[in-house]
């Protein structure tokens, strides 16, 4: 499979150009290179989409589950034998490292296809007898034609917690990756092209406020699915409530990343690296406040401080790079201005705090590995800065902890950091997100479900339970009562 120099719309299994001939440059954030040109869908190609998708739909729903669960694994298949091409363009177009594209965002976006295929191939139905002569089955149906909406930070990882359920359950399809990162989405079109019938798959390219907004706002789409800022998520929320459709929303998070005096030092010192550094801290569920226990703090700190002087920040394409490029200029531009909010706030510096501009670095989107040191009720601990910058705030007892942890609007996820069992399962029941993990941080395997309480979202991935975000169940009563039902006496 070759990058072609200009990809156009996935319509109805074909390529076509938006109808105004818009397009628009995807641009490695590392150097500035040119990667390809997409191009910018219009309302009218939506509604093209939309269309397909529904003439798609009926031989799509009435495939059984063991032929829909043969195609998600030749889907499985195809990203595997392609993982070298997808996970380099993955780093090239978000900036990530090539490293963690190649053992984490091809190899579990794979494993989503295989674990719904294995859900719906084992599905068995549900029959309650009612009484002695009535009984009702319960099926479960496609909703039609779905609307996805995926953010930049993780585009075909998160793409396939959303693709591989919604066609598991039978809908078809029309996906709009950000356009900061819709290369990978692209190929992977091309690549199913085989795979997939014609229409069941639509990639829709192009602006938020423009193509995205048209997804939301088409009559034809059944469902909307959305992953991103917690602002967008309220006008996917509006949309859907408009046309009284379902929303799934997996939207930002502010998460506490909790370490006790008695946490196991070393391996706490790489939970705090991996929760805040990981994707450049561009993760919904990164562990951006890092409340460390008074016992410890100084040590620990200063402990941090020189892992973090350790991170080798450089070229994606290196295998050895540990974090790579911000996403674009502009996410840059709000991280740097966070670390100026975080100062005047009167947070303090324990590390990093710039932009990178040496060398190669300046051709770039580069930020240094950054802790601030400052207290929960700051902007800085408070807003979402989808950056490698961490807030460390001394805690002195648990409740306080717990108490801080919760004063939060989000509710995404949070991790407990103590080898004292009782306390780690007392904190994670207390804190307030719908994930939580022990002595650990960061894990999102299929099977686990993922998402949000408060203002971090609705619903939850990754789990069977989403396969019933697309479908929607019939009850089917049957009586087996040969006389009259005797409701009306009859003289
Ligand atoms: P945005 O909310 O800006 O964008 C997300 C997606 O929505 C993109 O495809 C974007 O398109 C699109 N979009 C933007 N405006 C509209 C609109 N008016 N109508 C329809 N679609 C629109 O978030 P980011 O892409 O900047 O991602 C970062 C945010 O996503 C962070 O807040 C982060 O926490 C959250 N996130 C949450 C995750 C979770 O699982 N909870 C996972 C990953 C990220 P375009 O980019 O082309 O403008």
């Amino acid at each position: 499979m070759e990058l072609k120099s200009e990809y156009g719309l996935f319509i109805g299994g074909k390529w076509q150009k938006s109808s105004d001939g818009k397009t628009f440059e995807a641009r490695n954030p590392a150097n500035g290179a040119l990667i390809t040109v997409c191009a910018e869908a219009t309302a009218a190609d939506v509604d093209a989409a939309v269309t397909a998708a529904w003439q798609a739909f009926p031989e799509w729903k009435a495939k059984t589950n063991a032929e829909r669960a043969v195609i998600l694994n030749k889907i499985a298949d195809v990203i595997d034998a392609n993982a070298p091409l997808l996970a380099s363009l993955e780093s090239q177009d978000s900036g990530k490292p090539i490293r963690e594209a190649t053992i984490i965002d091809i190899p579990t976006t794979a494993d989503q296809f295989r674990y719904y295929a294995g859900l719906i191939r084992g599905e068995e139905g549900a029959v309650t007898k009612v009484d002695a002569n009535t009984m009702a089955i319960m099926v479960s149906e496609p909703l039609g034609v779905v609307g996805q909406i995926v953010p930049w930070n993780f585009p075909l990882m998160i793409g396939s917690w959303k693709l591989a359920p919604a066609l598991a359950a039978g809908n078809c399809v029309v996906f709009k990756p950000s356009s900061s990162t819709s290369v990978t989405a692209l190929v992977l079109a091309d690549l199913l092209a085989d795979i997939l019938p014609a229409g069941v798959l639509n990639i829709i390219t192009g602006a938020g406020d423009k193509a995205g907004q048209y997804i939301l706002d088409h009559p034809g789409i059944k469902k909307l699915s959305f992953t991103g800022s917690t602002a967008v998520g309220y006008k996917v929320s509006e949309a859907a409530g408009k046309r009284l459709i379902p929303a799934t929303l997996e939207l930002g998070g502010k998460s506490p990343n909790i370490f006790f005096d008695d946490c196991n030092f070393e391996k706490a010192i790489d939970g705090v690296q991996l929760g805040i550094l990981f994707n450049q801290g561009e993760v919904c569920a990164a562990g951006s406040r890092i409340f460390v226990q008074e016992g410890i703090y100084d040590k620990f700190l200063a402990a941090l401080v020189k892992a973090f002087k350790k991170i080798n920040v450089g070229n994606p394409a290196e295998f050895t790079t540990q974090m790579g490029a911000i996403v674009n200029e502009q996410q840059m531009n709000k991280v740097l201005g966070y670390i100026e909010i975080g100062k005047q706030e009167g947070a303090k510096v324990a590390v990093g705090g710039h932009r990178l501009t040496d060398g190669e670095f300046g051709k770039g989107f580069f930020i240094e590995p950054t802790l601030l040191e400052g207290t929960n009720d700051m902007r800085i601990a408070q807003e979402e800065i989808f950056g490698p910058v961490g807030v460390v705030i001394k805690f002195r007892t648990e409740e306080e902890v717990i108490a801080m942890a919760n004063d939060s609007k989000y509710g995404l996820a949070g991790a407990v950091w103590t080898q004292d069992i009782n306390k780690a399962l007392r904190v994670a029941q207390a804190v307030e997100s719908g994930r939580v993990w022990i002595n650990s941080c960061s894990n999102v395997p299929a099977g686990i479900p993922f998402g949000g309480m408060k203002q971090s979202g609705i619903g939850r991935e990754i789990n069977k339970c989403a396969l019933d975000h697309y479908r929607q169940i019939k009850s089917i009563e049957i009586s087996t009562f040969e006389s009259p039902l005797g409701f009306y006496p009859q003289d």
